[in-house]
């Protein structure tokens, strides 16, 4: 069976930055199971992954843009402290949930000075190239409900 759209994916990887640091990996644990062709990970890798099959191995370097995108400068703002009540100290690197009309978006503390926090919309791997080693680990048809909601469902049906 080969890797198309509406097929779901067991995926083993390895994914490290453009200076050789691993960032993530499926190593000593589940593999990745996504669904293909519903955007379920970055355009990139779902694009060199067409067509493979179970075993193939591929080791791919994908651009920004064809993985978390560029930096928007637009999502990077400055706002007044006062709005994070409840946090106690507010630090480089925290990372909030804000809701807002596009679902649920990670904001991280780029800056503190003061009263004024910088804030990034960006998702925290925008603008880097990215490489993967990846070995697909199982291919299996899609059901009709899973393809439904755009997402893999496990034993335990949809989470
Ligand atoms: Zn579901």
């Amino acid at each position: 069976m080969q890797i198309a759209n509406n097929t779901v994916v067991s995926i083993h990887y390895t994914l490290k930055d453009d200076a050789g640091v691993v960032i993530d990996s499926s190593e000593g644990a589940e593999p990745l199971v996504y669904l293909h062709g519903a955007q379920n990970i970055i355009p990139g890798l779902e694009k060199e992954l067409e067509g493979k099959t179970t075993g193939d191995t591929l080791q791919v370097t994908i651009e920004a843009a064809d993985a978390y995108g560029e930096v928007n400068e637009n999502l990077i703002q400055t706002v007044p402290s006062n709005l994070f009540q409840g946090v106690d100290k507010l630090e480089v690197g925290m990372q909030f949930q804000a809701e807002t009309p596009d679902g649920t978006q990670v904001i991280t503390i780029a800056a503190v000075n003061g009263d004024d926090i910088t804030i990034d919309g960006n998702h925290p791997l925008a603008g880097e190239r990215l490489h993967f080693n990846v070995e697909v680990a199982d291919i299996r048809e899609a059901t009709a409900e899973e393809l439904e909601h755009g997402h893999v469902h496990s034993g335990e049906g949809c989470h």
